[in-house]
């Protein structure tokens, strides 16, 4: 290929629309254009990357035994009604993309493809005999992202594998989970990525495996917690760790747990109540009022009881609220705050906002218009442990002091509500402290059981001869979305360094003076020869000077770069690695024996290290 069939524009500057490194690269150095939020061209050099990510991904799947298919991309609302998930994905932050035909028919734009895989699965999967198996895909996904950003990072079209397992028992899939695991680690470094696994949050479905693997990478969008012994790591939505011990308050001796009351004007947070009574805010029961939004029935009012010094984790409160009421109220769309305005809105008096303690009674909703009568009460651990603490009076201007569970008849339902912080100590070893690194995730495998099949009745006959319903596993890695983390992870000040596995082109060839018949004439051959040896070559044609050529090599990232300059008359070339230390003067024709053996074992990328 040459440069000047292309139609390669560089751009010396950062384009304003770009924030991070990889983002602002792959703009200037030609390879994606951006059309719309989250919306893409993938122009050629980008195609032949993505590409090539994809044959990586292709080859491990199937040597793996999974089978590859295409499956439709407009997927009628009624599969996603069955599986429960329309009002989900549709509704309130919802992803999918949804419209309606000639017909009113509605149809979504496949985000991910469970539904039609179990339905697929129920159609043809009959007997035990014909299991497990094992479908994957490589395709075009469609979510309508609350903030598309970072060009192919988070996109609202972008390119992903994913792959669906079938089995007659659970013993079964954690053996595809397992090999896919290996799967994905060999993918990862034969794409030059250095990825790490972590534990995920597996939603609400509980129970089951999940994992993501996440590329290391300040830019990343997702906190891992890792143990320095490198025998915990997980993304912050799911972490675990031992809270701080908390700074014991003497039980109030007359109170009998009720808490005496202290005058607190205008301290409405807990730094500023810490402060006006020299109070620790391990000390502290803090009470957040926060309000579920649900497919069906009335929004329900929470009550969360978090110790004063812990954060709330969002995902871990989702998944509680989720277990104790979805089954009766579908899927949770909605978790906000309770504000003033919504309160009178219902028709609701104002509530003492700042002040509030988790004996917050029940008959203040008593007059809502349309939510929940009643609090759905969760309480943290950390709160709950507490013997003695202080909390809001629920009155303007006053706390209590000394108050305890019991003392206010409150039987907590204990949850773990709290966000794991870098610093806490270990579940494992509490003598190992958390340590933080930035990932983006780049796949996720997930152990679905039997959610899907249950809802869909998608059942096969087992060996007892009995109808069950499958077990199965889902597999995903975002194609595009890892090309561009590989540029994160991989770049410097001058431009792109790709690891050969991905690199569009191995081998860009540049006659420093292409109006030199002999330099032109030698980067001819040396191209062709290069490219009859299988080697993918970019020849730089252009009669452009040689340092604005240069500049270009560095900023594209291509691995290799043999330079036909003026030695071009005695046969020497000049070769530079990407990011290589100096140059190296080589004679044209042993080239090829130089260059072959070190790029067959770059296309291996990190796998034996
Ligand atoms: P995230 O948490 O980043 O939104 P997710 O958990 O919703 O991702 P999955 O449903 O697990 O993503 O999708 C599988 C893979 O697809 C992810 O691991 C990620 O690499 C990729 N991916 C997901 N969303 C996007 C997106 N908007 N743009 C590009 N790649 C994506
Ligand atoms: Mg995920």
């Amino acid at each position: 290929m040459r440069v000047s069939r292309l139609m390669l524009v560089t751009l010396r500057e950062d384009p304003a629309e770009a924030e991070i490194a990889s983002h602002k690269l792959l703009l200037r150095a030609g390879y994606i254009r951006r059309l719309a939020p989250g919306i893409y061209a993938y122009l050629p050099l980008m195609w032949r990357v993505l590409r090539k990510v994809a044959q990586v991904v292709r080859e491990e799947m199937d040597a793996a035994g999974a089978l590859e298919a295409l499956l439709p991309q407009l997927q009628p609302a009624d599969l996603w009604r069955r599986s429960g998930r329309w009002a989900g994905y549709t509704a309130g932050e919802g992803i999918m993309f949804h419209l309606e035909d000639r017909q009113g028919r509605q149809l979504g734009l496949g985000p991910t493809h469970e539904e039609v895989v179990t339905v697929l699965g129920a159609d043809l999967l009959r007997s035990y005999r014909q299991l497990p198996v094992n479908l994957y895909q490589i395709q075009t996904k469609f979510r309508d992202e609350i903030r598309p950003r970072f060009g192919l990072m988070r996109g609202r079209e972008f390119i992903m594998k994913d792959a669906y397992s079938f089995h007659a028992d659970e013993a079964c899939l954690a053996q595809t989970y397992a090999a896919m695991d290996r799967a994905y680690r060999r993918i990862f470094a034969r794409c030059g990525l250095r990825a790490v696994a972590v534990e995920a949050d597996s939603g609400a479905i509980g129970g089951s495996a999940s994992q993501e693997f996440m590329v290391t990478a300040e830019a990343g969008e997702d906190l891992i917690l890792t143990s320095p012994d490198g025998r915990y790591a997980a993304n912050q939505e799911r972490a675990e760790s031992l809270p701080p011990d908390p700074v014991l308050l003497p039980a109030g001796p007359r109170s009998g747990g009720a808490g005496e009351p202290l005058a607190t004007p205008g301290e409405t947070t807990v730094e500023q109540l810490c402060a006006g009574h020299g109070l620790d805010p391990s000390q502290v029961v803090k009470v957040l009022l926060l309000l579920a939004r649900f497919e069906d029935g009335a929004p329900q009012p929470l009550l969360v009881a978090l110790r004063g010094d812990q954060q709330l984790n969002e995902v871990k409160l989702s998944n509680a609220v989720t277990a104790r009421l979805g089954a009766q109220h579908g899927a949770l769309l909605e978790l906000a705050a309770i504000t003033a305005e919504l309160l009178a809105a219902q028709g609701l008096d104002p509530l003492p906002f700042g002040y509030f303690g988790p004996q917050l009674e029940d008959r203040l909703l008593a007059g809502s218009r349309g939510w929940a009568r009643t609090f759905l009460r969760l309480v943290d651990h950390t709160a709950a442990d507490l013997t003695a603490f202080v909390c809001g009076a629920n009155r303007i201007d006053q706390h209590l002091v000394g108050a305890s569970w019991q003392g206010l008849n409150l039987s907590p339902d204990v949850v773990d509500l709290r966000a794991a912080q870098p610093g806490d100590r270990c579940c494992h070893d509490p003598a190992q402290r958390l340590e933080a690194t930035r990932g983006i995730e780049v796949g996720h495998i997930f152990q679905l059981g039997r959610k899907y099949s249950t809802a869909m009745e998608a059942c096969f006959t087992s060996e007892a001869g009995s109808s069950e319903p499958f077990w199965m596993g889902c597999y995903g890695i975002g194609v595009s979305r890892l090309a561009q983390a590989a540029v994160e992870q991989h770049h410097d000040a001058d431009g792109i360094r790709w690891p050969l596995a991905i690199a569009p082109f191995e081998v860009l060839v540049v006659p420093a003076n292409a109006a030199d018949p002999v330099q032109a004439d030698l980067a001819e051959h040396l191209s062709a020869q290069l490219e009859e040896a299988g080697v993918d070559v970019l020849l730089d044609d252009r009669p452009e000077r040689a340092g604005v050529k240069f500049k270009d090599g560095d900023l594209l990232g291509i691995p290799w770069r043999v330079v036909v300059g003026r030695g071009a008359a005695e046969g020497r070339v000049e070769l530079v690695q990407r990011g290589g230390e100096g140059s190296r003067d080589l004679q044209a024709h042993g080239l090829l024996d130089h260059l072959l053996p070190r790029i067959r074992r770059q296309r291996r990328g990190l796998l034996e290290e």
